[in-house]
């Protein structure tokens, strides 16, 4: 059997330590990115909403006006043709009737003329506010755009990051005893990142669970890897 410096492996563990708690950290920024993205997205969209909204509004009011155009036309059209038939009337009684009604056709497109002139402000005022609905996206679209870019490229500092770390972990790992190094890994993955951790002031740097004094004879004494009861990590002792 080999023997191992038990010392120095801890030493090696300890460094591969520092660069994979910074490697676990990276990942998980990394691993939200995408939803910031999405969340940015889909803001912007809801804004995008009210335009269409007013858009929706505009279409609404143009077809009325249409509308109220084309019964105002046939409702001259109705004058016009009393007009004509008021001079082929027989009797005076008939002549005032044709009148009354005359009148009251007249009236009626009176009430269509102003409806229609209602519709045109009403149209005008939401051009107005389209136009402003529009410049206003336009920012947001630009802060969107702004946004989805600083995390684009947060995310290739990351990803440049980690390549630098994972090279790095590459020249350390040959020196770690290949038993020890998979111990270490498969606390890693279980413990969130952090296999290896201090005692201080009798408690695991790891859990915060109490450290018993024999415990910490036996890390002293560099015989074999010590671990905490609670948590399973790798214990050492700083400055030993
Ligand atoms: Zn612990």
């Amino acid at each position: 059997m080999a023997v191992i410096d038990l010392k120095a492996q801890i030493g090696h563990l300890v460094h591969l330590q520092t660069i994979d708690s910074e490697i676990y950290t990276l990942k998980n920024e990394k691993e939200l990115k995408p939803k910031e993205i999405e969340a940015s997205e889909a803001s912007f969209a809801e804004k995008k909403k009210h335009l269409v909204s007013l858009e929706e509004s505009l279409l609404n009011l143009q077809k009325q006006r249409k509308d109220k155009e084309l019964e105002l036309a046939s409702q001259e059209e109705n004058i016009k043709k009393l007009q004509t038939q008021l001079y082929q009337l027989k009797t005076n009684k008939e002549y005032q009737a044709m009148l009354q009604q005359m009148e009251g056709e007249k009236a009626n497109a009176s009430v269509i003329e102003d409806r229609i002139l209602e519709l045109f402000d009403q149209v005008d005022k939401i051009k107005n506010d389209i136009a402003q609905e529009k410049q206003r996206l336009q920012e947001e679209e630009r802060v969107y755009s702004q946004q989805k870019k600083n995390i684009q490229d947060r995310i290739k500092e990351i990803e440049d990051r980690l390549a630098q770390l994972e090279a790095q972990r590459k020249q350390i790992t040959p020196n770690i005893d290949q038993k020890m190094l998979a111990q270490y890994e498969r606390i890693l993955s279980n413990r969130e990142g952090l296999a290896i951790v201090t005692v201080k002031d009798n408690s695991c740097q790891g859990c915060n669970m109490f450290v018993p004094p024999q415990v910490i004879n036996l890390i002293k004494m560099y015989e074999r890897i010590i671990t905490c009861e609670v948590c399973n990590r790798i214990l050492y002792i700083e400055n030993e």
